[in-house]
């Protein structure tokens, strides 16, 4: 084991050029400040002959922190990239066609210990407003296509919780150049072996232009191929595709008008044998179907995805991309770690792909061994990236189990044998009670309680809280809050800009501001 004292030149060597290797190289030089540290070296090496996967185009709020922590100016990245903002994911057909829901960012509102949803739960089902409605102002702002915030507020901030859609080619490559500025190197080459000692670490790799390289560190980023942590011992393949069906996608990118309407959320229709995914970027749509091929041929995706865009787009150009549910239960493994598509992926839903990323990134950063060995924090690594994607598991096959269509797709995912055993348990009690906060630890969770409360009760699941109605009290105040969350919203609507203006206003020229968007 090598024990190097604190002033050995550490070399970091990222192995891959897309979103996973940008970021993680711009994050690792911003946080272990590289332009001022002349022991520490980290180098992307990318494959000019490999492109990145460039799907993912739908993000998570922690997206904001990440490109602040960058020091990416906002406006600058929204221009770069196509983006657009994104206020949650409107999911239509998932309970049952015809039905749709809105899964918000914002946390339902919350104030002095009172907690309003036992109180929307005992309201009278006939008559209540869908959940995230009553709980939140955000869902009439996104149905009427506002942003969340003004043209003027301050950068990353506003007064709705946020992320973004956005371009995935354009935003590795504004990546690549702030990490190029932090001072990270770039070496176009295509590795073609990798070395490994007789306990495993890696000892060189080997490109096919520019010969051998050393590190202390091997990043693998390089998405489904996995060419470093693949071989590594231990780190098989754990699969979950028994109970995530989905295992193809079909995807395209369409032209749309410059006035057309844009959405701040990202669009999730079910359909027979998965869900197709619509995102609006600046001046395109992204498009996608997913779904399963045990339930499903390519041929009748295709035809889902020609039925979903419409007949003008009769010969627009797909991509088919398969891929795996599951993840490596090792990810760290001597001095190889992967990040990114490299070490598991789950499914489009929920755009989780570039959160797993930020979480390791942000691990990899903190628990760096700048002098120890470099594989110390292995263990703890993966134990932590282990328990999130089981966590993001039970998320998204809750998506699937509650929901009560009944193709064969459907019914499969709603047997009992196919679900996680704490989901299972979880929605046992969930019958009785609404998600908690103590039902999840959130230091190993992307999803929080009450993002499972969006879907669970945008989904029409039952709660029966009438055993307990009398330990609900505040039934006024609670009416109070719900009548301040519509006068909240009715403000809201009145003051937020129109989404596409805005977006329009944020690429104009310099100087130019459109009128209600300030
Ligand atoms: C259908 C689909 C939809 C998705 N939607 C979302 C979403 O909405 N939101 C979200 O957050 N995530 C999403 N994801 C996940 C997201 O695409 C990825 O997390 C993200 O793009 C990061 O990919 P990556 O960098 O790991 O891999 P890639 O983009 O595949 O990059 C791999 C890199 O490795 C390099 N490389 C490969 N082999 C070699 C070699 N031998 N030598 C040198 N370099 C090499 C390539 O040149 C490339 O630069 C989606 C994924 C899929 C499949």
């Amino acid at each position: 084991m090598s024990t190097q004292a604190s002033t050995h030149k550490r070399r970091i060597l990222i192995v891959g050029g897309g979103t996973a290797g940008w970021l993680t190289a711009a994050y690792l030089a911003r946080h272990l400040a590289l332009s001022e540290r002349s022991h520490l070296e980290v180098t992307v090496l990318e494959s000019p002959d490999i492109g990145p996967i460039g799907v993912g185009e739908g993000t998570f709020p922690t997206i904001r922190a990440t490109l602040q922590f960058l020091g990416i100016d906002e406006r600058r990245f929204i221009r770069e990239t196509a983006a657009t903002f994104k206020q949650g994911i409107r999911f239509v057909d998932w309970a049952r066609r015809g039905e749709s829901f809105l899964h918000p960012f914002e946390a339902p509102f919350y104030t002095e210990g009172t907690s309003l949803v036992p109180y929307w739960l005992l309201q009278d089902e006939a008559a209540r407003v869908p959940f995230a409605q009553a709980v939140t102002l955000q869902a009439r702002v996104a149905a009427a296509q506002r942003a969340p915030k003004r043209g003027a507020e301050a950068a990353y901030a506003g007064p709705l919780n946020y992320a973004y859609h956005f371009d995935a080619l354009k935003l590795a490559r504004l990546l690549a150049g702030r990490a190029r500025e932090l001072g990270v190197q770039h070496v176009q080459a295509t590795l073609s072996a990798v070395s490994r000692d007789e306990r495993g670490a890696i000892a060189h790799v080997d490109t096919l232009q520019r010969g051998r390289f050393e590190a202390d560190l091997y990043v693998d980023c390089t998405g489904f191929r996995a060419e470093l942590i693949g071989d590594a011992p231990g780190a098989a393949f754990h699969s979950v595709r028994d109970v995530l069906f989905a295992d193809r996608a079909l995807a395209c990118k369409l032209p749309v008008d410059a006035d057309a309407t844009l959405e701040s959320c990202t669009i999730a229709t079910a359909h027979e044998a998965g869900w197709t995914w619509e995102i609006g970027l600046n001046g395109a749509r992204g498009v996608g179907c997913v779904y399963s091929s045990d339930h499903m041929t390519d041929e009748r995706a295709a035809q889902v995805l020609r039925d979903y865009v419409g007949p003008g787009h009769a010969d627009i150009a797909t991509r088919r991309i398969p891929f795996a549910a599951g993840w490596r239960q090792k990810q760290w493994v001597r001095n190889c770690v992967a990040v990114g598509l490299s070490a598991g992926f789950l499914e489009p839903l929920e755009a989780t792909g570039l959160v797993l990323i930020e979480a390791a990134v942000g691990m990899i950063a903190e628990m760096f061994p700048h002098g120890g060995p470099i594989e110390a924090p292995a263990r703890r690594f993966n134990e932590l990236m282990n328990a999130r994607f089981e966590n993001i598991v039970n998320f998204l096959k809750l998506h699937y189990c509650v929901s009560r269509r009944d193709e064969p797709f459907w019914r499969d995912n709603a047997q009992p044998g196919s679900l996680p055993e704490r989901l299972a348990e979880f929605l046992e009690q969930w019958k009785y009670r609404p998600p908690g906060r103590y039902d999840f630890l959130l230091d190993t969770e992307t999803f929080a309680f009450f993002n499972y409360q969006y879907i669970l009760y945008g989904m029409g699941y039952r709660t029966d809280m009438r055993g307990a109605r009398a330990d609900f009290t505040q039934v006024e105040e609670a009416e109070r809050l719900f009548a301040k969350i519509r006068r909240f919203g009715d403000r809201a609507l009145a003051e937020l800009p129109d989404h596409g203006a805005l977006i329009r206003q944020i690429n104009a020229p310099a100087g130019r501001t459109l009128a209600g968007v300030a």
